[in-house]
């Protein structure tokens, strides 16, 4: 009996050793911020030929009408996300250095929270308008929400020079699925001018470390459609963006899906 399970024990532990390690599978999450709900909806044919899920950040809730709950409630039953983006979309450290962390959750999160739940929408993540994360907001964030999202640029400006990092080198766009909550996307609008061979470099890093590269935008924008000066990423970028992802084989996750255990 004892030599049988001694080779039981054995059995299991040259089992448990040849086990291939999990390595988390590597993607793109990509989201959008705002209220575009009309224009994301015509990205469906897009996001379906390249099997893509995608989380929709919306802010002042309360302005949707009822027809954009009812696309966006198409969106979500098609596996994308809808988080939250607050309900003043207020840039939270200057609102609370304004006023108080007590009025920055009065007045931007609850009610953007209930008016969401009343339209059928339980958001789990959240964006932070204009990008100010500060620990102090985070803090009392994290207790509603299970990811936060910042904006991150191929290019900065700080006390009027331009510091430029290659996309593979900005750490923080690439979750590490490490249970990190607090996370950068970067920002593919038309103002960030990035090409695709940026993209390509950043896809790379995500493909060969297991991680998955964040990035967002605001409004489609086509060349027809394109108003000077109107804030929105090219819908032919987003494209080549799901087709270089899609010959890497990398998969798509929703916001939340990233917090989500391995
Ligand atoms: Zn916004």
């Amino acid at each position: 009996m004892q030599k049988l399970l001694y080779y039981l024990v054995f059995i299991t532990l040259i089992f448990s050793c040849n086990k291939k390690k999990d390595i988390p599978k590597a993607g793109i999450a990509i989201s959008f911020d705002d209220r575009f709900v009309k224009e994301w909806y015509q990205l469906r044919p897009l996001l379906k030929k390249y099997n893509a899920k995608c989380t929709f950040f919306i802010t002042q809730p309360d302005s949707l009408s009822h027809d954009e709950v009812i696309l966006l409630h198409q969106l979500q039953n098609e596996g994308n996300e809808i988080g939250c983006h607050g309900a003043i979309h207020v840039r939270s450290m200057y609102y609370i250095w304004d006023f108080s962390l007590e009025e920055y959750m009065k007045n931007e999160i609850f009610p953007a929270l209930k008016t969401m739940k009343k339209q059928g929408f339980y958001p789990k993540t959240f964006a932070h308008p204009g990008g100010s994360q500060m620990w102090y907001s985070d803090r009392e964030l994290l207790k509603h929400f299970t990811l936060l999202r910042d904006v991150s640029m191929k290019t900065r400006t700080l006390w009027d020079f331009d510091y430029t990092h290659e996309i593979e080198d900005i750490d923080e766009i690439f979750h590490q699925r490490d249970g990190t909550q607090k996370v950068n996307a970067l920002l593919i609008d038309t103002s960030a001018k990035l090409t695709i061979e940026d993209i390509k470099k950043g896809l790379k890093r995500a493909s060969e470390e297991g991680s998955v590269m964040m990035m967002f935008g605001h409004k489609p924008l086509s060349e027809t459609t394109q108003k000077v000066n109107e804030y929105g990423f090219d819908i032919k970028f987003l494209e080549q963006i799901l087709a270089e992802s899609a010959k890497l084989n990398l998969k798509t996750y929703t916001m939340q899906e990233l917090t989500n255990p391995l």
